[in-house]
């Protein structure tokens, strides 16, 4: 099969089956794909629509979304996870408006130096919103070409990804580009599944690899297994007489960077040396431990239902503090596991008195 033959073969495809009414393609300005691109990473389709359409709704532009607070950009983004995406996705607006006067640049090598965007996603704004030929390579693409071309070996590695490269680039036509990139992605999220490909009705299988092979589960060769490390930890949730929980805002950078967490502490006895809260630890009551798993690690966390000794004691050297209010929540960025405690802790209208 040549290039030519594959590409079309890709967009004959598309043009019956793909998808042609997703929200970020109904106006697809380098803002909106960009938005939405960042947001796919790692995220389904269904999960990340109501997300843009939120998310565009109040940054309908690049001024926008530069001007805004990150707290509000991160809150927006509360349950998408990997939160660095969204912090670089406000550093690079800012750098949008100021290096660039609100345009984005157009070229993959200029479009890279952005915060949070790679060579594939740089491929992608740019096919899509301006038709120039970029070749895509994220994680639909690097299963259907791994696939169809039969490579080996876990797609992570420097020598797999070069060959998925090269791969990518010979295929990417000089016509329709935008329509052959969203029909790669199309293809590899709707028939070449990582488990179970519906390869019956791919457009491609007659020259497919990994199907003549009968190796279609065995490709693209997963990532070598590592046991992840284990910690714990403990999170406070300390309520006023009025109901409100304390939270406080982690560093910018670093695990959960810019977002609010409940106090966390190793040993409930030392929190006062932690953290600098003075706990009432006779009262203090564990609930039901939950598990996070980040990419490098597993938090195991146990949350603890605890009263301050003295409420003037809030030190916790200086991070921002607040008192969120569950009946009408202030707009910050919270950690998925906090977000999930918050849900279930009883508003003050449903606490028992006395
Ligand atoms: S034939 Fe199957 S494995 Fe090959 S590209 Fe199509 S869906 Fe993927």
């Amino acid at each position: 099969m040549t290039p030519e033959q594959f590409a079309n073969a890709v967009l004959d495809w598309f043009d019956l089956h793909g998808r042609h009414d997703l929200p970020w393609q109904a106006n697809k300005t380098a803002y909106h794909t960009w938005i939405s691109e960042i947001m796919l990473q790692q995220t389904q389709v269904a999960t990340v629509i109501p997300y843009f359409q939120r998310f565009i709704e109040r940054f309908p532009d690049v001024y926008s979304l530069a001007e805004a607070e990150q707290d509000e950009v991160l809150h927006l983004w509360t349950g998408l996870g990997y939160y660095a995406r969204a912090r670089n996705l406000h550093k690079a607006a800012k750098t949008v408006v100021s290096d660039y006067d609100g345009e984005f640049p157009q070229s993959v090598e200029e479009l890279e130096t952005l915060p949070g965007i790679g060579r594939s996603t740089a491929g992608a704004v740019l096919s899509i919103s301006t038709g120039k030929r970029a070749a895509i390579l994220d994680g639909n693409v690097k299963r259907v070409l791994a696939r169809f071309y039969a490579v080996e070996g876990w797609p992570g590695t420097t020598a797999v990804q070069k060959e998925l490269w090269a791969c990518a680039e010979q295929n990417t036509p000089y016509e329709r580009v935008g329509d052959y990139t969203q029909a790669m992605m199309d293809l590899g999220a709707t028939l070449c599944t990582r488990s179970k490909p519906s390869c019956l009705l791919c457009p491609l299988q007659q020259h497919c690899g990994a199907f003549a092979k009968g190796m279609t589960d065995k490709l693209p060769a997963p990532r070598p297994k590592k046991t992840l490390p284990e910690k714990q930890t403990l999170m406070l949730i300390i309520r006023n007489e009025d109901g409100e929980v304390l939270l406080y805002q982690r560093p910018p950078s670093g695990l959960w960077g810019g977002l609010w967490s409940f106090p966390q502490v190793q040993d409930l006895r030392d929190s006062h040396r932690e953290t600098g809260l003075e706990i009432d630890t006779d009262s203090a009551e564990a609930l039901t431990p939950l598990r996070h798993t980040f990419s490098h690690f597993h938090l195991d966390i146990t949350p603890v239902l605890a009263r301050l000794k003295s409420p003037t004691d809030c030190v916790m050297e200086g991070a921002p503090l607040l008192w969120y209010n569950l009946e009408q929540p202030q707009s910050v960025g919270l950690a998925a596991p906090v977000k999930k405690l918050l849900q279930k802790l009883p508003t003050p209208a449903q606490t028992p008195a006395g």
